[in-house]
C-alpha cells in the first residue's frame, strides 16, 4: 500500500486509485458494490452489466426490429443511449426506434416530449408518437377533469399499455424494450405481495414478457440500479454524478402532475430504506419474487380476446373497453370495480380460485407508467 493511500485511509477518505484499473483516481462508489472507481470504469461495468443481461437471456436475435418505450424520462433516456451504443459496439444487428405515447397531460408529457424529439435528432433513431386522444377519444387531463385526482394512474397504466402494443404494431416491431431498472422491478414485486395479486408476482421479475402475446417486452435494466443511472449520492466528490449526468444525456425530469404519490411512495421509500442498510435488498428482493412458487391449486386467469377490440384479455372485455366504456357513458367509476352491477364485466372484477383465495384481475395503480 502507499503511503498517500494508507494516509487517506486512515483519515477514511476515498482510497487514492479505482479499485477496478488502479490507475485513476476514483470520482464514484458504486452502490451494488460500494467499489470506489474512476468514471472509465464506471462505465465500462455499467454498460458491460447490460450488456451481458442481455446476452445471457437471449433478449434479441439478430434482424429484429426493436422499438424503445420512450418518455423522455432518465431510464429511457438511458437505455436508448446504451441501446444504440452497444448495438454498435457488439454488432446485434437490431432497427431501433423510439415509440412515444403522449398522455395529453398538459404541463408535464408536451415538456417531456420535446425532450424524446431531440433524442430522435441525437441518437438518429426514428420516432412514432401516439395520443389517448387519437386512440381512445380522451386526454388524461379531460379523465382527470372527469374522475378528479383518485384513480387517475389506473385509467392511464391501463391506457398506455395497450397503447403501446399498437405503437408497436404500426412500427411492425419484434420486441419492445422499456426502462424499468433493478429498482423498480423490487418495488413491484413488494407491491404485488402486499396486493396479493398473484398473477403479477409470477411475472414481474421475467425480463421479457408478454411472448404468448403479440409483441415480447423485454427490461435490459433489469439488474441495474437506479442510483447508477441517475440519482447518486454515494458520489466521491460530486453527488451528481451517474451515467446520465457523465455522458450528459438529455432527459427530462419532472414528476407527473397527476402522480398521487402514495402506496407505491411508501413501498419505494421502504425499499430505499433498505437499500441504505443494505445495498444488495434490490436484488435479493428480485430473487426471492423470481423464486416464488404458485401453488398449483390456484387458478390464474384464462387469455382471451376482448370481444370488442381484440386486444388480450381474460375477461369478455378488456381493462381499457371497460374503463373508455365507462368515461363515455358518465360513469367513469364502474370500470374501477367500485359500482355494483354496471359494465360488461359486472363491475366486479375478482375471479374465484380453486383454492377460495381471489386472484385480481383489475388493479389501482399508483403509476402506470411503472408497469408498461
Ligand atoms: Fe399517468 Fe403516471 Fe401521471 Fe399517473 S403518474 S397520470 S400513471 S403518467
Amino acid at each position: 500500500m502507499e503511503r498517500g493511500e494508507a494516509k487517506s485511509k486512515k483519515a477514511g477518505g476515498p482510497p487514492r486509485l479505482c479499485c477496478i484499473c488502479n490507475e485513476k483516481r476514483p470520482v464514484l462508489k458504486r452502490p451494488k458494490t460500494l467499489q470506489q472507481i474512476c468514471r472509465e470504469c464506471f462505465y465500462e461495468v455499467f454498460e458491460e452489466e447490460i450488456h451481458q443481461a442481455i446476452v445471457n437471456n437471449g433478449l434479441f436475435k439478430s434482424g429484429e426490429r426493436v422499438a424503445i418505450g420512450a418518455s423522455g424520462g432518465k431510464d429511457s433516456t438511458v437505455l436508448a443511449y446504451v441501446l444504440s451504443e452497444l448495438n454498435r459496439r457488439h454488432s446485434y444487428g437490431l432497427d431501433l426506434f423510439l415509440l412515444s405515447i403522449d398522455e395529453g397531460i398538459t404541463g408535464y408529457r408536451d415538456d417531456s416530449l420535446e425532450t424524446v424529439k431531440r433524442n430522435e435528432l441525437q441518437y438518429g433513431l426514428p420516432l412514432q408518437i401516439l395520443s389517448y386522444k387519437d386512440l381512445y377519444g380522451w386526454t388524461m387531463d379531460d379523465i382527470v377533469k372527469m374522475i378528479g385526482l383518485k384513480n387517475n394512474c389506473t385509467f392511464c397504466g391501463v391506457f398506455r399499455r395497450q397503447a403501446l402494443d399498437r405503437g408497436a404494431a404500426l412500427l411492425k416491431v419484434d420486441k419492445l424494450v422499456t426502462g424499468h431498472n433493478a429498482d423498480d422491478i423490487a418495488e413491484t414485486v413488494l407491491l404485488n405481495i402486499l396486493r396479493g395479486d398473484i398473477a403479477r408476482l409470477s411475472r414481474c421479475t421475467s425480463i421479457t414478457t408478454g411472448e404468448d402475446g403479440p409483441i415480447p417486452r423485454c427490461k435490459p435494466f433489469k439488474y441495474t440500479y437506479e442510483k447508477e443511472i441517475v440519482i447518486y449520492p454515494f458520489a466521491v466528490s460530486n453527488p451528481h454524478h451517474t451515467y446520465a449526468y457523465f455522458k450528459k444525456l438529455d432527459y427530462f425530469s419532472t414528476e407527473c402532475i397527476y402522480s398521487p404519490n402514495a402506496y407505491r411512495g411508501f413501498a419505494r421509500e421502504f425499499i430505499k430504506d433498505l437499500e441504505r442498510l443494505r445495498p444488495r435488498a434490490i436484488l435479493d428482493i428480485i430473487k426471492s419474487g423470481e423464486d416464488f412458487r404458485i401453488a398449483t391449486t390456484t387458478k390464474m386467469p384464462e387469455q382471451g380476446t376482448c370481444e370488442r377490440c381484440g386486444y388480450i384479455s381474460s375477461q369478455k372485455w378488456c381493462k381499457a373497453c371497460v374503463l373508455l366504456d365507462g368515461l363515455n357513458r358518465g360513469l367513469p367509476k364502474m370500470g374501477i370495480g367500485r359500482a355494483r352491477g354496471g359494465g360488461v364485466n359486472g363491475g366486479d372484477h375478482k375471479k374465484e380460485t380453486k383454492a377460495g383465495s381471489t386472484v385480481k384481475t383489475l388493479e389501482t395503480k399508483q403509476c402506470g407508467s411503472l408497469d408498461f
